[in-house]
């Protein structure tokens, strides 16, 4: 048999090692940005297009590069970073590999200007799918601009599978911070489809932080700071009560380079333990100095996992570093770093003595109050909508398809008497249900038993309310007191913007909604104010993940976001009146059957699988 195995050509070979690096726009961002500051740049500047689709480029004031230099930057594993297989033991440098350039250059078109300080002119390239297209010479300031067009035009898999620019932008965002965040020292800017989302001048870590996620960020933050032989910590966490449902601020660096470690995020979770809310993430951005040596970066191809030389002992320093400024911070008063300090106690009062508080105690307060109320909100529902059994039987037998089917042979106990059942007053006689395992509500039916799943049924009727309110008529909505202000990120911002029209629908009255300020007045009538803030930070985060080009319509993803977040979960109890509401307005809904995300609601058991389970 002839020999079948061939070397290949460049060009493939470099596209294959380009997925390695390169798997979307975000990871251009990221290489292009670490190459400006292994340059020693001052200033960095990031400019995106369509998400990266369309254009990437970075533009730096470092030291530039020669004209030989420039052209061999394009070789795969030329670096000027290390020599020789020791030096991988003792890096310095963001980038080492000598790839990204070449990869970069295997699936785009990419545009180099560079020029060192002590020349007079520089150099520039245009390099499509590896090949040189022309080189000149240019005019240009000191230092190196490279932009990136047409990402993986020769790569269609990769190109494809690329998600909305939305998500993409979001990945890219998710890069330039941690970049940024490694380098308080240097200013950054980023620029996407013309307008500014960051301008971050030089500063301290606190205030990077703060530019990046906003003004009220600061009060949150409580300093870290822990010296020992094997590591230096500095850096803050977040208060936890200001902790969040959905993670996201949860950044470590090691030698000032962005890594994901579950271990290390397991000591600081360790370290909030009886902290945080149920389902609440720690926040913290914690910077690591360790010994080069005692790492080694080189496991993955991204860089953004390493190996640590001693675990165990980072891990214990860690927890007990975080834990003791968490203890700290709630007897010792943080200091705000733009606050004049003499301003903290107010003159007048400096050399009084402290008096003990006097606590008034409203001995009628329960907390659980809130909770019963808002639950009863959320299950109002409009009477038509409710509409008694009877009504509901026909509407389901004439429809007769194969998913209601199962539903027509439900019969229920006793028709007449659940007639009246929406009165309040009759609801506890009307409707036999009972509650088990503070999960589950059984309805005896003439055909067997009903077993509905509280949370699964709940979604599906907020649901299909939310639909309406946004796709037929206008919400009620409750006015507010005081007007509830909130605090997300200007992205965030910016995506509820996209959806604000329909977040009106829903109820929602925004009395402020820009740049990374919100002030809200009304909210819908399902929803607690209590519960705002976490409401609309799972509908960002659902909005990110959508996937792109589903068929499924904003309104759509709103309503199941808002019906996930608002839904009774498993686990509470409800009164007899409270699952009463519940099976009626199920089955006054349009798809009882099945939940928005296409789950059954309930399943029922027939009085012959129960008279087999008897024999
Ligand atoms: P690596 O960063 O791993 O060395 P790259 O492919 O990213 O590999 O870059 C190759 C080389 O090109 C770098 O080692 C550096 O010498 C040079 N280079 C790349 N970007 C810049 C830049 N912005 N300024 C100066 N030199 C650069
Ligand atoms: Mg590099």
């Amino acid at each position: 048999m002839a020999d079948i195995i061939q070397l290949l050509p460049d060009h493939v070979a470099n596209q294959i090692a380009a997925g390695e690096v390169v798997q979307r726009p975000a990871s251009v961002v990221k290489e292009l940005l670490e190459n400006a500051i292994d340059a020693n740049a001052a200033t960095v500047k990031l400019i995106v297009k369509d998400a990266g689709k369309t254009l990437i480029q970075v533009i730096d004031d470092g030291i530039g590069m020669s004209t030989t230099d420039a052209r061999l930057s394009f070789e795969r594993h030329a670096t000027s970073k290390i020599r020789s297989a020791d030096d991988l033991f003792n890096i310095h440098t963001k980038g080492f590999r000598g790839e990204a350039l070449a990869s970069i250059a295997a699936i785009s078109h990419v545009e180099l200007k560079s020029k060192l300080d002590e020349d007079e002119t520089g150099t520039h390239i245009k390099i499509e799918g590896s090949e040189i297209q022309s080189q000149e010479v240019v005019v240009t300031p000191t230092g190196t601009s490279v932009s990136v067009k047409n990402l993986f035009y020769n790569v269609p898999a990769r190109r494809n599978f690329l998600k909305s620019n939305n998500v993409e932008l979001r990945h890219i965002i998710d890069e330039f911070h941690r970049v940024a965040l490694s380098h308080p020292d240097i200013n950054f800017s980023m620029f996407h489809n013309g307008s500014e989302l960051f301008g971050l001048p030089a500063s301290n870590v606190r205030q990077r932080i703060v530019n990046i996620f906003g003004p009220k960020t600061n009060e949150k933050l409580v300093p870290v700071e822990e010296q020992t032989e094997v590591v230096k910590i500095s850096g803050f966490v977040g208060k936890p009560e200001f902790a969040k449902k959905t993670r996201g601020e949860q950044f470590f660096f090691v030698n000032n380079r962005f890594i994901k470690s579950s271990y290390l995020n397991h000591a600081v979770n360790a370290a909030f333990e009886g902290l945080l809310r149920d389902g609440a993430h720690a926040s913290y951005f914690l910077y690591l100095e360790v010994d080069a040596k005692s790492i080694d970066i080189n496991i993955h191809p991204t860089k953004t996992e390493i190996k640590f030389e001693d675990e165990h002992t980072l891990y214990a320093i860690l927890r007990a570093a975080v834990r003791h400024s968490l203890g700290q911070f709630s007897i010792a008063p943080v200091l705000d770093f733009d606050r004049d300090a003499n301003l903290d106690t107010p003159y007048t009062f400096k050399d009084k003595h402290a008096a003990a508080p006097n606590v008034e105690v409203d001995e009628m307060f329960n907390p659980f109050k809130e909770e019963q109320a808002s639950l009863k909100r959320s299950m109002t529902f409009k009477k038509e909508q409710t509409a008694a059994w009877e009504s509901l039987y026909v509407g389901l037998e004439s429809k007769g398809n194969s998913q209601d089917q199962e539903f027509s042979q439900v019969q229920f106990e006793s028709d007449d008497k659940l007639l009246s059942m929406f009165d309040e007053k009759d609801t506890k006689s009307g409707l036999q249900t009972f509650q088990i395992q503070n999960k589950y509500i059984v309805n005896a039916i003439k055909s067997g038993l009903l077993v509905i799943d509280q949370h699964r049924a709940h979604q599906r009727i907020l649901y299909e309310s939310f639909l309406q309110n946004i796709t037929i008529e206008e919400a009620v909505s409750q006015q507010l007191l005081f007007p509830l202000s909130l605090q997300f990120s200007t992205i965030e911002v910016a995506t509820l913007q996209g959806l604000q029209k329909q977040l009106e629908q829903t109820g929602f009255v925004f009395s402020k909604l820009d740049h990374d300020d919100i002030e809200i007045t009304g909210i819908p009538v399902s929803v607690a104010e209590v519960n705002v803030s976490s409401v609309l930070e799972q509908l960002i985060n659902d909005v990110d993940n959508q996937v792109p080009d589903s068929h499924f319509s904003q309104s759509d993803l709103i309503a199941k976001s808002l019906a996930k977040s608002l839904a009774i979960k498993s686990g509470q109890k409800l009164t007899s009146e409270e699952q009463a509401y519940l099976v009626n307005s199920l089955f006054a809904c349009k798809e009882p059957s099945i939940t928005p995300m296409n789950t059954p609601t309930f399943v029922t058991l027939s009085n012959d699988d129960l008279e087999k389970k008897f024999k």
